[in-house]
């Protein structure tokens, strides 16, 4: 009997694209996978996919292992293997706290865990299939949409993050790779395609042969490939912004009028303590020219409270800066301080917890009646919808507009009086929101 694997991934879509390599690889072998199974079946086995980036995500990675290790000490499951940012990061405090474990694998040597499962069932039982390449993967989201990493790693050193400590050096992956790998999910049935990085405004630009404008090259590459009919760009850098995307964007029906990009902060002091380089001036001509250049579009930022210095002054110029530019959306995280990094060496965490705590709720209270008013602001429009799934319940289709990205955005509740299909697109007519998502119908 074949083994069964449950991949339970935590963290960013990064880590599930790690995830569903490693599932491909599994069944591959003729082993049957799963993802995110809460309680496995008896008898299997769980690899925890781990996520290493702040506190939080640390301690959820920790609690997820030790839940698995328990239905292991119970004999439910039969092994337990890690692999992900958390053991890459702490591989050696993992191992000694976590001695159950089966097997310790971090962010880049993960497809190792493939053969010590193979181990654990007779080689007469496994299937061969030589054919895999390397961005070969089983889709946990879809198929209709994915995401498509098209670098790893980060230069840039921002003082609170420990990304590049973990990931290591920006690397793109070749145009050519990228765009085969598009073509393969494209013939699939895959439409919409979210493309991420740790920093999209670095793509390319690390590559021999490379043209002046590596991105926007590559996304009006892949727009031109046959059943491609969303790309949406995330995790743009501000600084050295490749401005080039932008008329590909504003031109190409198939890019999303939508971008991704981290700002953390406006007060100068902060920003160059965070080491961003950029200042409040140089913030705001970008974004004007992103707004000016692609008319419509809907920009995703991030912004981070209680950065180490950043005093009552700071936090409401960064409140009065959200108030102005009105983000379509917008998170935000209090600052958290994370091992080794620039701001632990050199910053002392200086800001009382609470008071991270009540800025951030300030800050997402803004920012609520900003997306509501945004939300209430698309009634009457015709948005190109993509249909995720029936909602019996509701009796509607639930889907996305280009503007809202898997997981972390809007949803629109579609009445419609035929059936549609899910991953296909449909241009829907907004007549409704809540406050967030958003209702419309098809032909009524
Ligand atoms: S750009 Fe800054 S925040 Fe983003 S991954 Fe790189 S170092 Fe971290």
């Amino acid at each position: 009997m074949n083994l069964h694997v449950n991949i339970y991934s935590l963290g960013c879509s990064k880590n599930l694209i790690d995830s569903e390599r490693l599932a491909r690889r599994f069944a591959d072998k003729g082993i049957d996978i799963a993802f995110d199974e809460e309680i496995p079946p008896k008898g299997s086995v769980t690899v925890v996919n781990t996520c290493g980036f702040i506190g939080d995500a640390k301690e959820e990675s920790v609690n997820e292992l030790l839940r698995f290790i328990d239905l292991k000490d119970r004999g439910h499951i039969k092994a337990v293997y890690v692999m992900g940012c958390l053991s890459e990061r702490y591989r050696n405090d993992v191992a000694e706290q976590m001695p159950e474990l089966d097997g310790i694998f971090g962010k880049f040597d993960w497809a190792g865990i493939v053969d010590e499962v193979l181990a654990l069932q007779k080689a007469s039982e496994i299937k061969q299939n030589a054919a895999t390449k390397p961005w070969d993967r089983v889709l946990s989201t879809g198929p209709h949409y994915t995401y498509i990493k098209i670098s790893e790693g980060c230069n840039r050193f921002c003082a609170f993050c420990a990304i590049p400590l973990i990931t290591g050096r920006h690397t793109s992956r070749p145009a050519d790779e990228i765009l085969a790998e598009v073509s393969q999910l494209a013939a699939n049935g895959t439409r919409e395609f979210n493309i991420i990085a740790q920093d999209l405004s670095s793509y390319g630009r690390d590559l021999a042969d490379t043209s002046a404008e590596p991105l926007a090259d590559l996304i009006d590459r892949m727009a031109d490939i046959e059943g491609v009919e969303m790309i949406r760009l995330h995790y743009a850098y501000p600084s050295d912004f490749p401005y080039g995307i932008l008329p590909v964007m504003s031109r190409r029906k198939d890019v999303c009028k939508y971008l991704d990009i981290a700002l953390q902060h406006i007060d100068d002091k902060v920003l160059t303590n965070m080491r961003r380089h950029i200042d409040a001036d140089g913030t705001r001509a970008l974004l004007e020219r992103i707004r000016r250049e692609v008319p419509g579009i809907h920009i995703r930022t991030t912004m981070m409270v209680g950065f180490p210095g950043e005093d009552d002054a700071a936090f409401d110029r960064l409140l009065d800066f959200v108030k102005e530019q009105r983000f379509e959306r917008l998170g935000a995280f209090a600052y958290c301080e994370e091992d080794d990094t620039f701001a632990a060496k050199n910053f002392e965490d200086n800001i009382p917890d609470e008071v991270k705590q009540a800025r951030l709720e300030k800050l997402m209270a803004v920012q609520e009646e900003i997306a509501s008013e945004v939300a209430a602001s698309e009634v009457g429009k015709t948005l190109r919808v993509i249909i995720d799934e029936y909602d019996p319940d509701m009796q509607r289709w639930i889907g996305r507009s280009e503007y809202d990205s898997p997981e972390v955005d809007c949803n629109v509740f579609v009445e419609a009086d035929e059936e549609l299909e899910t991953g296909k697109i449909y241009n829907v007519k907004i007549t409704d929101s809540d406050g967030f998502d958003l209702y419309g119908s098809i032909g009524h």
